[in-house]
């Protein structure tokens, strides 16, 4: 099949005008030139062509509130259940990969590759690694209780380690349950009750175990990091990804730099918690406001330092939510822009960067590429004029994955 377009959006920050692209079985067999491209007895024509979208920071935890505690206690088929339907929710939105940061998306993954549930690509990294008291523990339970639960179960979701040994193993854990990605919490949280997000979590030497364990088996590590001292030691760790950077200074976006680590803003949430703060614990709003102003600022100076960026947004929501809902992703792209960043860039954090941020397991996506996936959006217009009409499911002519058009 051929689609022509006015234009092509190519993921790595090129456009080119009047362009085609082919398309057999599941791969890209061409993208360039319309008056170089190959004959095709099947011709569609469309405004703009361009790769489907990355989502590098999500959870797929089918939960209906921003609150770690009531969500603890409802039961993991209910959640799993709702996320059936978010991850339809996500493909219909043109999003057609996910690096899942912690939740059923290990999971999810095998029921969308058979074919039982209609859904994105998913790159999930099974539990979140965290501190005793950090922010994947759940301070209001008896340590006990949250022992009993966590420490020699699944641990899908929450997985707290100590120590380096600890650190291995709790990464071995999510390699058995397939992760593709390691997730670990180098500073407290906002949404966790007792932490402060400024302070680091996890040693250096904790670190670099859990970095060390990854790299053997090629896997990346995203790092959740808001305080500038974590943010630092994930970097001398090793640590390719940082998610959220709340804290970021003019010397860590150099350290990003030279270690040439991406950065995962993830304003989505803070402009849903912020316009719907009521709906947040007490203690998360607090975090939430102290946080938010500072967290705009370091993404402004990740943008004017020319860190690189890769689209996420840290939705979770399932499809009932009030807020922070899947499918609402490529809302993240608007602040890009807003924030001092070029269209066309914003729109490579969400192609041509999706597939970096897993490291050596990067697949052949995010760009319209010859042997590239045939992962798609034919769009009605141009983003390059407004990224905002990627929030608008009305614009789409079609998603396509994996050659296949939904
Ligand atoms: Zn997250």
């Amino acid at each position: 099949m051929r689609i022509d377009a006015e234009n092509l959006i190519m993921g790595d920050g090129e456009r080119i005008k009047n362009g085609s692209v082919m398309i057999k079985d599941t791969k890209i067999t061409y993208a360039g030139e319309s008056e170089h491209a190959p004959e095709s007895t099947e011709v569609k024509s469309v405004n703009t062509i361009m790769p489907g979208l990355w989502e590098c920071h999500g959870h797929y935890v089918g939960v209906l509130k921003l609150d770690f505690n009531q969500e603890f206690f409802t039961h993991p088929y209910h959640q799993a259940m709702r996320v059936a339907k978010d991850a339809e929710a996500t493909l219909s939105a043109g999003i057609t990969s996910v690096r899942e940061l912690g939740g059923y998306g290990v999971f999810l993954k095998r029921a969308v590759q058979e074919g039982s549930v209609l859904g994105p690509r998913v790159y999930g990294s099974g539990g979140m690694l965290s501190t005793t008291g950090g922010h994947g523990d759940m301070h209001s339970l008896p340590y006990s209780v949250w022992a009993y639960l966590t420490k020699n179960s699944d641990s899908w979701l929450y997985n707290t380690v100590d120590g380096p040994d600890e650190c291995t193993r709790g990464v071995r854990k999510q390699l058995r349950l397939g992760a593709e990605v390691i997730k670990f919490h180098a500073s407290g949280g906002v949404l966790s009750e007792l932490d402060n997000p400024i302070n680091q979590q996890f040693s250096y030497e904790e670190a670099k175990a859990i970095v060390e364990e990854a790299t053997r088996a090629q896997v990346a590590v995203a790092a959740h990091c808001h305080g500038a001292p974590g943010i630092k030691n994930a970097l001398l760790a090793g640590v390719k990804t940082i998610e959220h950077g709340t804290f970021l200074t003019e010397d860590l976006a150099d350290l990003m730099l030279e270690k040439e680590a991406l950065l995962i803003p993830t304003r989505f949430i803070i402009d849903e918690s912020m316009k719907m703060l009521d709906l947040l614990p007490d203690y998360a709003q607090e975090k939430m406001r102290m946080t938010a102003d500072r967290h705009l600022e370091a993404m402004k100076l990740a943008i004017k330092k020319g860190v690189s960026i890769a689209m996420g947004t840290d939705i979770a929501g399932s499809q009932l939510a009030p807020m922070n809902r899947w499918g609402s992703n490529a809302k993240e792209l608007q602040f890009y822009v807003e924030a001092g960043m070029k269209p066309m860039d914003s729109l490579v954090t969400a192609t041509g960067n999706g597939p970096k941020t897993l490291g050596a397991r990067a697949p052949k996506s995010g760009m319209l590429k010859e042997g590239y996936d045939a992962d798609l959006l034919l769009l009605r217009s141009n983003p390059l004029d407004d990224v905002k009409i990627l929030q608008d499911k009305t614009n789409f002519e079609a998603v396509i994955k994996s050659g296949k058009s939904f």
